[in-house]
């Protein structure tokens, strides 16, 4: 009888891709509507319009898309040495590995936008991630820095699903329910608020700025927890956006019931729930959730601990409700990172989150077996879209003299989003 190797059983075989079109240049679709093939363009979730997506106005040059690796590649490197302190480059964890290449940073957003920090001589900061991240790091980042975003078409789907309007028009509904002034909540006799809105960092700065006008605060996936126990302590309940997953659980980890979580749809009057169900709610979720994570499955752990017993599977919170439970570990982008570097030679580690990250872990601990819980590979669509192409044309027109694809927050959105980040480096775990 023939044994077949751990990488048999796993298969870890070039898997097929998702779309594709993820074999084409970017530049093929900046120009349709939409997040790129792979995305969430096709998931149906009613009524939500990107409208916190930019414009994309112009294309990349025709020069720059008939330019062979070799030679973008070169004038990538040329521009970085003419450039020098000037200049620094920011690359996330999901961004593909010739971009990556060129990063003086690689982390997760809110790592990147305090990397940046650390460099207050550089006249540029060249995000090489989505659009809300660019605009976090124009957000902290000085007066005279010039936060650029290569190719303006690089949006997040999630981001997306939570617009200014839809939040605004929740939250006038949501004081209808509890009876407060939207604009002026008052603690009660318990000095507790009705409701506190919390953001993910993955939203606009529109809606960071509408938390921190509102007496709310910005997570991320490394400290939701920290965040909602603060919130706690200022009100009876939260509305967390845009991320239906990573709130659902958050809070069940710290022991808050699901049906105390009902789901808020935007689209429906009461969000979809009964004034009964409200009055009992601890967390309302927003109804949205991230294209990439939301492809991970229970099966697919099931089927790793087939082929590969003895795996260790961390997948991130960004998945649904049983992928995380399934799961032996979960975490965000960081706190995978430190699962891999804390693992031994000769582990089998699976990993549900976006597969460059995975396979570049892969490459880092070749004395481990590291591999993506899904067979099909699925780029972050939209982080794909900076292409080296891209990045060399922004860094040409910098060497020259002029700011492309600049992403700057006006001061009337800046200033109350920065109320919301302050409030969130501020909370400290109990
Ligand atoms: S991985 Fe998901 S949440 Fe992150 S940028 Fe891509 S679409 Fe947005």
């Amino acid at each position: 009888m023939t044994t077949l190797s751990i990488h048999q059983r796993i298969n870890l075989a070039p898997a097929q891709t998702c779309h594709d079109s993820l074999a084409d240049d970017p530049w093929a679709f900046d120009a349709i509507p939409g997040y790129g093939p792979g995305s969430s363009q096709d998931d149906s979730v009613p009524g939500f319009a990107p409208t916190n997506a930019i414009a994309r106005p112009g294309q990349l040059p025709e020069a720059y898309r008939s330019m062979n690796d070799e030679e973008l590649h070169r004038r990538i490197r040329q521009a970085k040495a003419t450039l020098g302190d000037k200049l620094v480059i920011l690359g996330h964890f999901y961004q593909r590995d010739e971009v990556v290449q060129h990063a003086d940073f690689v982390g997760d957003s809110f790592q990147l936008a305090n990397a940046a920090l650390t460099r207050p001589q550089a006249e540029a900061i060249v995000f090489c991630g989505v659009h809300f991240m660019a605009e976090t790091a124009d957000i902290l980042s000085t007066a005279e820095q010039k936060v650029i975003l290569p190719n303006l078409a690089a949006g997040c789907s999630m981001a997306d699903m939570a617009d200014e309007d839809s939040v605004e028009t929740a939250w006038e509904d949501i004081a209808a329910v509890y009876g407060f002034d939207p604009e002026n909540p008052k603690p009660d006799a318990y000095g507790k608020l009705p409701v506190i809105p919390v953001t993910y960092m993955n939203s606009s700065a529109a809606l960071k700025a509408f938390c921190g006008r509102h007496g709310g605060i910005v997570c991320t996936s490394s400290n939701a927890a920290t965040v909602l126990e603060w919130a706690f302590e200022r009100a009876h309940r939260v509305l967390f956006f845009p991320d239906q997953h990573l709130g659902r659980n958050t809070a069940k980890a710290m022991g808050i019931p699901l049906e105390q979580m009902p789901m808020w749809n935007p689209r429906q009057p009461q969000g979809g729930n009964t004034a009964e169900d409200l009055q009992h709610a601890k967390v309302l979720l927003w109804h949205g959730f991230c294209s990439v994570h939301r492809r991970f499955t229970v099966d697919q752990i099931d089927k790793a601990r087939r082929d590969a017993p003895g795996v260790k599977v961390i997948v991130h919170p960004e998945c649904p409700m049983p992928v995380v439970d399934a799961a032996d570990a979960s975490g965000s982008t960081d706190a995978i990172q430190k699962f891999v570097a804390a693992s031994q030679p000769g582990d089998v580690i699976a990993v549900g989150t976006e597969i460059n990250m995975v396979n570049r872990l892969a490459a880092q601990y070749p004395d481990r077996t590291i591999f993506c819980l899904d067979p099909v590979i699925c780029p972050c669509s939209t982080m794909y879209r900076i292409h080296p192409g891209y990045l060399a044309w922004v860094l040409d027109d910098l060497v020259a003299g002029r700011v492309s694809n600049q992403i700057s927050v006006p001061e009337q959105i800046a200033a109350p989003a920065k109320v919301a980040l302050d409030r969130m480096l501020a909370a400290k775990p109990r």
